[in-house]
């Protein structure tokens, strides 16, 4: 397992003090995972790029080993971001219909607001976990 600089075989002469991404190498029962840092932990929640190897190492990662271990692919970005875990039904309505249906000004909002007023009373509490994530929103699939 490791973290490293994939810029030195390519004839950077500053690697590892240099500007280019870390990069994770890890092999995990004999298959070999190999992803930029950055392209892992930004869309994990990560708000900046990833400069420290030591950041890589201790907060990433366990991480990228964790989803490896647990038989996931890294590379692909998880299907709800961080931010949205813990969402209601309830917010994520509101902001379906902020997002959606005024921004692309549906004919009618009025009768759609409604809609989903009555959608949120069926079942508005109900906790919005990533289990129930939807790539594509219409009220239908995600409630
Ligand atoms: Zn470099």
């Amino acid at each position: 397992m490791a973290v490293r600089k994939i810029c030195k075989q390519k004839g950077c002469r500053a690697s590892p003090r240099c500007e280019h991404p870390w990069w994770f190498d890890v092999m995990h029962n004999r298959k070999r995972w190999r992803m930029p840092v950055n392209d892992f932990a930004l869309a994990r929640g990560a708000t900046e790029p990833i400069t420290v190897k030591h950041t890589a190492e201790t907060l990433w990662e366990p991480r990228f080993l964790a989803e490896i271990v647990a038989g996931r692919d890294p590379t692909v970005p998880p299907e709800v971001p961080k931010a949205a875990v813990g969402v209601t039904v309830s917010d994520f309505l509101d902001l379906y219909y902020a997002n959606y249906v005024e921004a692309e000004g549906l004919r009618d909002p009025v009768t759609v607001k409604g809609r989903l007023k009555a959608v949120k009373a069926a079942g508005g509490s109900a906790g919005y976990s990533a289990g129930k994530a939807c790539r594509h929103p219409s009220i239908q699939g995600c409630v």
